[in-house]
């Protein structure tokens, strides 16, 4: 099914829908379409990491599992994962368009555990670091998130999650913290506005102006190791729009230095090596940076095409 012509036909957002490999089975659990229930030492691959499993071990009797072709799903009721699958599979594939790879070697599969008692949830945060935008835990290429069954996707927090899950695939060893939440931020908000859209939705990105006094000085953001938690909201979108910054001013400038820093190049003089001709020094950039900041979201139409 290709949904094209209810989207934009922008370089980012051009997506085919190719039928999910559950939608091809037959549904073992009640509700059409519903994602298909799997037998624990069925599912094709295993989670080593160790809080996947301390995750099960939490009321086990409740767990319930179920895959589709990027993802495994851990889950208590069919209804509540069946959407949380449909829409993975869908930013799996804005992700990695947006990236403009190749699906990386090998057929890994990411792990996606979905809690639903809060007293579970409560006893499982413990364990982990919550990631103070979503809520959700992601840790060694796994999520593990908590939903209420009454919950409807409003926002673009399960897409924000699916994007880290997808960067770590491509790269394991790990970018920096303003990159990874930066990219996650902004190819979410765009994937979830034509989500809502091809559902007959209106929807745009929505993308806030930070008033310059505001901003965090680049050399401090890109240093960060975790969001700082006086800031945290400054630093997601100052992430957001200096990705944004980065990837309209030039796409393969950009990806070619999102390889750099995955492979832990220094940021000051990759960036300027990169972008040469663009800006001639760290001064020039951080002004350039600092304008582009304090528009309005005039950009982020552009990732939506609209
Ligand atoms: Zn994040």
């Amino acid at each position: 099914m290709r949904l094209s012509k209810f989207l934009p036909s922008s370089l980012f957002l051009t997506i085919s829908i190719v039928p999910l490999t559950w939608a091809q089975s037959t549904p073992t659990t009640a509700g059409l379409n519903a994602l298909p229930e799997v037998e624990f030492s069925r599912l094709s691959q295993r989670d080593p990491n160790p809080l996947g499993e301390k995750a099960l071990a939490i009321h086990p009797e409740q767990w319930k599992h179920g895959e589709t072709e990027h993802f495994i799903y851990h889950f208590v009721d069919s209804f509540v994962v069946t959407p949380i699958s449909v829409e993975a599979e869908f930013h799996y594939r804005v992700v990695a368009k947006e990236l403009e790879r190749e699906q990386p070697a090998g057929d890994t599969k990411s792990h996606i555990y979905v809690f639903e008692r809060p007293a579970d949830w409560q006893q499982f945060q413990k364990l982990g670091r919550l990631e103070p935008w979503t809520g959700g835990i992601h840790s060694q290429g796994s999520l593990f998130i908590v939903r209420n069954p009454a919950f409807k996707f409003s926002n673009n927090t399960l897409g924000h999650e699916i994007a880290h899950l997808i960067l770590h695939r491509f790269y394991s060893d790990a970018i920096p913290c303003w990159l990874d939440e930066g990219f996650a931020q902004y190819v979410s908000k765009g994937a979830h506005a034509s989500y809502q859209r091809a559902r007959g939705y209106i929807s745009k990105p929505h993308s806030q102006a930070i008033a310059t006094q505001d901003l965090i000085p680049l050399t401090v953001l890109v240093a960060m190791t975790q969001p700082p938690s006086e800031r945290v909201e400054i630093f997601y979108n100052e992430s957001e729009r200096f990705v944004r910054f980065l990837a309209s001013t030039d796409k393969p400038r950009f990806l070619a230095l999102l390889d750099a820093l995955a492979r832990h190049q220094p940021f000051d003089s990759t960036v300027l090596r990169i972008y040469a001709g663009e800006f001639a020094s760290a001064a020039v950039l951080e002004e350039k940076f600092r304008d582009y900041a304090a528009k309005d979201s005039e950009t982020s139409s552009q990732l939506a095409g609209e």
